[in-house]
């Protein structure tokens, strides 16, 4: 438990200094946080768009060394093809170039971003990929890596002051969580756990 708090402290110092690299005004003003051009613009990551699976399973993949990649062929419907990908390249999935996803996008891309600062030196190496699945892993390193960018992600798109901020001045209006997610193009699941665990929604 404590272990956990410290990780949070930490995840939220570690997501300030990333948006105030890049834009600290971020900080003040409730907005989306743009994650993937903080990507591309701080970290000069390149951002490319596949299917990265037959069954959407995958939504994102950062990649840390030159690799070569299995992606799904979903036009010619001919399985997997293996291309080449450089190191700092996030492949994320074609399906959330679909404007009905911007919430998801923005959370595969801010997920992926955390690996890429909190896990390189862990990846480097390894020959694996991080990627970001709907399905839980079973092995507990897995599982505290995986915690750690979903942590780093979401408050990345809801730092904690602008999202307080925000909570006092709409405080009282009706579908306040559905306000907040919509200022910071986030889910509604995401927002409202954001709030639970700034202590501002029961
Ligand atoms: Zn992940």
């Amino acid at each position: 438990m404590n272990r956990c708090h410290y990780y949070t402290g930490t995840l939220e110092s570690i997501a300030r200094h990333i948006i105030t690299q890049y834009d600290g005004s971020l900080l003040n003003t409730p907005a989306p946080i743009p994650v993937e051009v903080i990507m591309e613009k701080t970290y000069g990551l390149k951002l490319d768009f596949q299917f990265i699976h037959n069954n959407g399973r995958v939504l994102g993949e950062t990649v840390f060394e030159d690799a070569v990649i299995p992606i799904y062929e979903r036009e010619n419907n001919e399985g997997y093809k293996l291309i080449p990908v450089e190191a700092g390249t996030v492949i994320v999935d074609a399906s959330l170039l679909n404007c009905r996803n911007v919430g998801r996008f923005l959370y595969t891309c801010a997920h992926e971003l955390a690996h890429w600062v909190i896990h390189k030196e862990l990846y480097t190496g390894s020959g694996e990929t991080a990627s970001m699945t709907k399905a839980t892993r079973s092995s507990e390193t897995d599982k505290a890596i995986e915690w750690q960018a979903d942590r780093l992600g979401s408050y990345l798109l809801m730092p904690k002051g602008v999202v307080k901020m925000a909570f006092y001045h709409n405080q009282g209006s009706q579908n306040i969580i559905d306000k907040l997610a919509l200022l910071f193009a986030v889910s509604r699941q995401a927002m409202s756990i954001r709030l639970k665990e700034m202590g501002l929604l029961s």
